[in-house]
């Protein structure tokens, strides 16, 4: 049979890790495999203060090369506000989303909303957490507000700017079970990743079946996952496999078990405060920790943040909420504790002293359910028991440490290597702070989210497809041995 089946485009995911906006087309209908952001591209003009504006609808993203120029694939509102045409009926059937991180699907921000979304019922779940908590401004993934909505006032004459809610089309993608978009039969195969949910997906035309890997890996905690897919993708004999090589340059791995157990043997002989930074929705590492803890008679404390993923992935294999603590951290007026006043009839009272209510205020709706709990936590404890705790503290929370004022600490790095300027720029914050409070820094806790070069190579000719395009990679030629296979290797050009 001749290799190419149907058309494939390429918007984002070649030569870089991470975009993926892969349109797939066949005759009468097409679909993407992901549409997530590009962070090479987008921090070669972006920083933190300096982004995309909304006032100018998709044109910024356009502008910069980080959305494709397409009709029919955003939203009314975005187009119709810089005066750009809007097609009645979207120009793809779907979009499947592979897993929650932001280079496979933060760009589904701009898609308009009767593009049906395909994805498994975690990566919903995350969605809902980064939707939900998140303060970012294109982060409508689940749920659009429909911008630029002129309202007749409730009282009296005239307009008022409004948003208005819309759901987005989605449908949950039981593993294995076909579905139908557009002329495609499609499956998704649950694999092992750095968070809940990451799916590989297998898709059939009458030219023939492709695959599509997502991001993978055979060392974490559900390898069988993995493997069970590799299983599926070989007897599916695909024309065209669409594989990720993040680490095709890499040998080794490191495992969550290797973690755990060079992390227990270090807080073992350890008396301080334990401080730990890991990705906040990588929810095996959360039990990696949890683990440590428990085996050196301490306790896991977490951010609100994750304590809401948490909360969302209760009864699925991860800690119940009730058996790690949960961080309150100052908001507005910090009354976390007995010192800080307030002015109340012209005295200044203990914020001990006065309504908890008032307090409460400080803190986002979704927040409040984790306070006044047996599990919350603030850095009174943490100040006077730091041998009973590890306290999971990100970039943002190192101010947490002012509060804390850990003596004899140490802080373990569970987080990749700095791969942009941005986190390099971060990476050194980090280590001002952990000198300031003679934190030592220790790394080698982290394990990767992806398969490295053997484990890739060897999937790819167990799978065996007649051909096979790298993305989501910097070293697409370290694929070519696979021709000794007989397998083609593809290098497309990107759109
Ligand atoms: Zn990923």
């Amino acid at each position: 049979m001749d290799a190419i089946m149907t058309g494939l485009s390429f918007y984002g995911g070649l030569d870089e890790i991470g975009g993926n906006k892969i349109q797939v087309s066949s005759q009468d209908s097409s679909f993407f495999f992901d549409f997530g952001l590009a962070f090479s591209q987008a921090n070669t003009y972006l920083s933190e203060f300096l982004q995309p504006r909304k006032a100018n609808g998709i044109l910024d993203f356009v502008a910069l090369g980080l959305l494709p120029c397409l009709k029919g694939i955003y939203r009314e509102d975005y187009l119709r506000h810089v005066g750009l045409h809007h097609t009645p009926q979207p120009a793809v059937d779907g979009v499947l989303i592979s897993h929650s991180h932001v280079d496979h699907m933060s760009y589904v921000h701009h898609l308009r909303e009767d593009i049906p979304l395909y994805l498994s019922e975690e990566s919903y779940l995350i969605l809902r957490a980064l939707e939900e908590t998140g303060a970012a401004t294109f982060s409508e993934f689940l749920h659009l507000k429909k911008s630029f909505q002129l309202l007749p006032k409730v009282r009296g004459e005239g307009y008022t700017r409004k948003t208005i809610p819309v759901d987005r089309e989605i449908h949950l993608t039981p593993p294995y079970q076909e579905f139908q978009v557009g002329d495609f039969q499609i499956q998704s195969a649950p694999v092992d990743h750095s968070l809940p949910g990451a799916a590989a997906y297998l898709a059939e035309d009458e030219d023939g079946m492709m695959v599509y890997t997502g991001d993978l890996r055979f060392h974490g905690r559900q390898p069988e996952l993995t493997h069970q897919f590799v299983k599926k993708a070989r007897k599916a004999q695909p024309t065209t496999l669409l594989c990720e090589g993040t680490r095709i340059n890499s040998t080794g791995n490191t495992s969550e078990e290797d973690i755990q157990k060079k992390a227990e043997d270090v807080v073992n002989e350890f008396r301080g405060l334990v401080v730990v930074n890991y990705p906040v929705r990588d929810l095996d590492r959360l039990l990696t920790f949890y683990q440590v803890a428990r085996n050196t008679d301490r306790q896991l404390v977490v951010s609100l943040k994750q304590a809401y993923i948490l909360d969302l992935f209760q009864g699925r294999g991860y800690p119940e909420l009730s058996e790690v603590l949960v961080y309150q951290p100052k908001r507005g007026w910090g009354m976390v504790s007995d010192d800080t006043y307030a002015c109340q009839d012209d005295e200044w009272i203990c914020s001990s002293d006065l309504d908890p209510e008032l307090t409460r205020r400080d803190y986002r709706t979704w927040e409040r359910e984790f306070l006044d709990q047996d599990y919350t936590i603030n850095y009174r404890e943490l100040q006077e028991n730091p041998e009973d705790y590890i306290f999971r503290c990100d970039f943002f929370e190192l101010k947490e440490l002012i509060d804390i004022k850990p003596k004899n600490g140490i802080y373990l790095k569970s987080m990749t290597e700095p791969f942009d300027e941005q986190m390099e720029v971060n990476e050194d914050k980090v280590k001002s702070w952990l000198r300031l409070f003679n934190l030592p820094l220790l790394k080698g806790f982290h394990a990767s989210g992806h398969a490295n070069r053997e484990e890739i190579l060897d999937m790819i000719r167990k799978i065996n497809p007649e051909e096979v395009y790298p993305i989501h990679t910097e070293g697409k030629e370290q694929f070519k041995v696979l021709e000794e296979d007989g397998i083609k290797v593809i290098y497309p050009t990107r759109i």
